[in-house]
């Protein structure tokens, strides 16, 4: 089969590799349909993990399921099925209390496993024709009729949109509150688009990238460019001094500057300026326990200095951690189904599975209009750049509930 394989920093080719198949009476194969590229893969792909050669990544998956292990019960050939991008057997101490981003069984050692992704256990990924899931009945989100039809909105449940989610819950956000998020790359929007269907009473969200600004502003949010000045001091100007109730972080070790120099502990502290006392802060942007690549000693190691006497005095707290899709994936499903949610907002480019190498470039480089690549590892699904419907000011979620009311079905 065809699949998108890691040779290298900046290195990805298109290649042919073994099919995958069924391994354990538990498994299901996969025929995948829709496949993104996501800024946890960009880490791999400038060399900043140690991902091995040969890897096929993708762990945002979506496809019909085309086999089915002998000891799968619920799941059936034919069903179209949405993968959360954590591996999970269902039924270690972790999985029972819901934490599937940290599974004890899937990769032995660690807390975690992942399709295609550096440390995440052997699994390879979803940028690929077919796909092997394991535990098929319990990872499988079997989503509902037509969804087809709706593949980028479903798509976005396998890791974006809930750890978006996951961002905003890590804070505790509450109907009313206001929240501050740093980074407006898809995860930062999607916990923006998330807080407002919580019902935030403000939602600010800092970045630099002015494509990615104006859809903070189309989906109803904030947008803070810290290419102007501080963003901090933004915020408080925006806010009457008092700055937001909780934060997000959804950038990860790889913060920077305006100018591009990298420094781990930027959003962090910023954060703690940015939130009010007694707030709370969700990290789901990705810091690693080691990062050899970085020009810092400190970062080299995985730690950083971090404003903890302010973070005290405050009396902030934080969580953090990769996202437990299967805790969220049915009930965004649903909103998705409802017609009250249309996440699929956020792509920008539908493309074959050929034209991944040039689209982790374009990704890579954040060049403009790049904010969410679908892969279509059938490439009659492919339809290159997706017009984007949102030029107007409407929140997505508003202009969808309009076209409800106005009897189109979107
Ligand atoms: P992305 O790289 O496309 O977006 C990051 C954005 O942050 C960019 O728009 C960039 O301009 C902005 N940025 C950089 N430095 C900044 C700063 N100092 N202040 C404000 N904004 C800044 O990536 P993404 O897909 O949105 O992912 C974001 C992070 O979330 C990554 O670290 C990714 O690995 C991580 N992630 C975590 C999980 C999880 O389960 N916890 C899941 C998916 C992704
Ligand atoms: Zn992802």
């Amino acid at each position: 089969m065809k699949a998108l394989v890691y040779r290298g920093p900046k290195n990805v080719r298109v290649e042919n590799v073994p099919d995958a198949k069924i391994e354990q009476e538990t498994d299901c194969l996969v025929k995948i349909t829709s496949t993104n590229i996501c800024g946890s893969d960009l880490h791999m792909y400038e060399g900043r993990t140690s991902v091995e050669e040969g890897k096929v990544l993708g762990h945002e998956n979506l496809g019909a399921v085309v086999e089915a292990g002998s000891a799968v019960r619920r799941v059936k050939t034919g069903d179209v099925v949405c993968l959360p991008f954590n591996i999970a057997c269902g039924y270690c101490k972790n999985c029972e209390r819901g934490y599937t981003g940290f599974c004890l069984t899937m990769n032995p050692g660690s807390a975690g496993a992942a399709y295609g992704y550096a440390e995440m256990g052997p699994y390879q990924g979803g940028q690929a024709e077919f796909l092997r899931v394991p535990y098929a009945d319990f990872n499988c989100l079997v989503l509902p009729e037509g969804a087809e039809d709706q593949e980028d909105d479903y798509v976005m449940l396998a890791d974006i949109w809930p750890t978006g989610y996951h961002a905003t819950e890590l804070a505790c956000l509450q109907p009313g509150e206001s929240v501050v998020i740093y980074g407006a790359g898809p995860v930062g929007l999607f916990a923006a688009y998330s807080a407002i269907l919580k019902g935030a009473s403000g939602v600010y969200v800092v970045d630099r990238l002015k494509d990615r600004l104006r859809l903070v502003e189309e989906i109803g949010a904030t947008p803070i460019d810290d290419s102007k000045g501080s963003p901090v001091e933004q915020l408080k100007e925006l806010t009457g001094g008092a700055g937001a109730d909780k934060g997000c972080e959804c950038v990860g070790y790889q913060a920077h500057d305006v100018s591009g120099d990298e420094h781990s502990n930027m959003t962090l502290n910023n954060l703690v300026e940015s939130v009010k006392p007694t707030g709370r802060i969700g990290i789901v942007g990705v810091f690693p326990s080691e990062d050899p690549k970085s020009k810092d000693k400190l970062e080299k190691q995985g730690k950083i200095t971090f404003d903890i006497g302010k973070f005290f005095e405050k009396g902030l707290s934080m969580g953090s951690g990769q996202c437990n899709v299967k805790a969220y994936n049915r009930h965004l499903c649903d909103l998705i189904a409802a017609g009250k949610a249309k996440p699929s907002f956020l792509v920008s480019h539908e493309l074959a599975l050929d034209e991944a190498p040039e689209a982790y470039k374009h990704f890579d480089e954040r060049d403009a209009g790049w904010t969410k690549v679908v892969l279509k590892p059938d490439a009659r699904k492919a339809a290159g750049v997706r017009e984007r419907s949102g030029k107007s000011k409407v929140s997505p979620i508003r202009k969808h509930e309009q076209a409800k009311s106005a009897g189109t079905r979107g």
